[in-house]
């Protein structure tokens, strides 16, 4: 697939790290930047009031995109039952072409991005942490927005999504072969963003 300015693909686990460094990357290079998850998220909160999977991805739109009020752990759930339906992944694939083919360059975050939306991203970045870090994380998180929720409740729900997310058949959770691994279990964010920055600067820097 030929991109007119330059991919940056970052997928891994929920919780690993990849949102926070997408942002920071973006931000740093200004690049435009798509959390993928949150198509996902929108077509599953749409399931979740009735409608059907592959209407409701077929016919999103900007303003259904709206981050925090998809953070819910029942949407996070609903989302990955709803990205195991390969068509609902099919109708969601020309928007995250176009969006990674702008010319000013994009990051893309999400599970497949490497693998099947841009194998001819520039870089890939496959980000992994410790499911019961992943899920302190995701607890400290969901608390500070005062969701209630235990620690017990969000390490089931990060290992349940872990499983459904590398187990389906279509597009499972899986480094590309070229993708580079930052494990953030042990690595503060600043850390783990400087070294996606210097991946990237390098790859900048020399042959295309
Ligand atoms: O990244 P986030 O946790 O918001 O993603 C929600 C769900 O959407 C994931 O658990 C996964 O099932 C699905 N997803 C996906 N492919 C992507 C991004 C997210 O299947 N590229």
């Amino acid at each position: 697939m030929t991109t007119n300015g330059f991919t940056v693909a970052i997928d891994g686990p929920a919780a690993s790290g990849k949102g926070t460094i997408s942002k920071a990357v973006a931000a740093h290079f200004g690049f435009a930047h798509l959390d993928t998850g949150l198509l996902y998220r929108a077509v599953g909160a749409k399931v979740l009031l009735g409608v059907d999977a592959v209407a409701a991805a077929s016919g999103l739109v900007p303003d259904d995109l709206d981050g925090d009020a998809l953070r819910t752990p029942e949407i996070a759930q609903e989302a990955s039952k709803v990205a195991a339906l390969p068509d609902v992944r099919a109708a969601l694939v020309d928007f995250q072409r176009s969006f990674a083919a702008r010319a000013g360059g994009a990051v893309l975050d999400g599970r497949d991005i490497g693998t099947v939306i841009c194998p001819g991203a520039q870089v890939k970045l496959f980000v992994i942490a410790d499911a019961k870090v992943r899920a302190r994380r995701r607890f400290a998180e969901l608390s500070g927005k005062g969701i209630e929720t235990t620690f017990d409740a969000v390490l089931a729900d990060v290992q349940a999504r872990d499983a459904r997310d590398m187990g389906r058949a279509d597009a499972p959770l899986r480094p590309a072969e070229d993708a580079v691994q930052i494990d953030t279990s042990d690595m503060k964010i600043a850390d783990a963003v400087a070294a996606a920055v210097a991946l990237i600067e390098a790859k900048r820097a020399g042959p295309s």
